[in-house]
């Protein structure tokens, strides 16, 4: 099968690349290189495109008519929710407007299937009692930029399939770290994982943004999924697109269990052997005390279930730091 997969070239793109290319598909990527790194994709052919220009459309429909290509995985996207905060109408133009751009292109090319890369940041601060699981039915309702730039492109894919019958799926991340490989470690340093990392690296002590929230130890409560496992959930997407029954265009991806930050920390003790004695700070805006997938539908739907824990997503992102 050819594959284009935008942001290919990305911290996850770059795992479901390599997925791909073990099982012998044949890769495009499509990517901007902002922040991917070309020597992340081994042999898949690289179309080096801002999907935001309006002159994307052209040039990605040549690409997908050069190879051939049958179904779009789309992972391409800013992903900073305090950078949306503060530039709100950039996010817009780039995640959104660079969705519809692909959806053009995909028309203009006759390429017909799509798994698009969405976000537990659709579902906001949800309003369910506290250590519920989260499933795909709570209503979505994001407060930032970023969580609303990924329901907007759920809304743009989902009105394709009903307009001229696009075949897509939505995965909803939750909380992804680790590494699949040393050298496909998270190059950004924007989640607690790779934050604590640094600080520790660098002899500073990580901050803990607040110990009062309605959870066993005080610290907001995460569903931390392992990259791999992650990138192992787009193949089984990619692979539900060819079945005939499609009962739900929504999964989440999560392991359905959660870690505290206090325990995500005590884990970075324990692989890094480094001593970690945190610091406690404000609590930050907008963090909900408990985020933990229910990954029941995607478990039933596609067979697909993380098989990582939190000790193999830490080692995994230790292992790749010191690469
Ligand atoms: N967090 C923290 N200290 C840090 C970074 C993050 O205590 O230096 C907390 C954050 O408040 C949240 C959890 O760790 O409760 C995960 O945050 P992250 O930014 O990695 O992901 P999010 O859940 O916000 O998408």
């Amino acid at each position: 099968m050819s594959v284009l997969v935008t942001g290919g070239a990305g911290y996850i793109g770059s795992h479901v690349v390599r997925l791909l290319q073990e099982r012998g598909d044949q890769v495009v990527v499509v990517d901007d290189l902002s922040t991917g790194e070309r020597d992340r994709i081994g042999e898949a052919s690289l179309a080096v495109i801002d999907l935001a220009r309006d002159d994307s459309v052209e040039k990605l429909a040549a690409a997908m008519g050069e190879h051939g290509v049958q179904s779009v995985i789309h992972i391409a996207a800013k992903k900073q929710v305090g950078e949306s905060v503060k530039r709100p109408a950039w996010y817009y133009h780039q995640n959104v407007g660079g969705t519809a751009n692909l959806l053009q292109a995909m028309e203009q090319a006759g390429v017909s299937k799509m798994m698009f890369s969405s976000s537990a940041a659709t579902y906001g601060m949800p309003d369910v009692p506290e250590g519920t699981l989260l499933d795909e039915d709570v209503t979505p309702s994001p407060i930032n930029p970023y969580g609303e730039s990924k329901l907007a492109c759920e809304w743009m894919i989902r009105a394709a399939g009903t307009a001229y019958g696009l075949r897509s799926v939505n995965l909803r991340y939750f909380n992804v770290a680790g590494a699949g490989w040393p050298d496909l470690g998270d190059p950004g340093v924007f989640n607690l994982i790779p934050i604590a990392l640094q600080a520790l690296t660098s002899g500073r002590q990580p901050s803990v943004f607040g110990n009062d929230y309605p959870t066993p130890d005080g610290t907001c409560i995460r569903d931390y999924v392992h990259v791999l496992d992650l990138a192992d959930a787009h193949l089984a997407a990619l692979d539900y697109l060819d079945r005939d029954d499609q009962p739900y265009d929504v999964f989440n991806v999560g392991t359905g269990h959660g870690a505290s930050v206090t325990k995500v920390l005590d884990q970075i003790a324990g692989s890094t052997s480094l001593e970690v004695t945190p610091t406690v700070a404000e609590r930050r805006p907008g963090d909900p005390a408990t985020l933990v997938a229910d990954v029941s539908r995607i478990e039933s739907t596609l067979g697909w279930k993380a098989t990582n824990d939190l000790a193999a997503i830490v080692d995994s992102a230790w292992r790749a730091w010191q690469h």
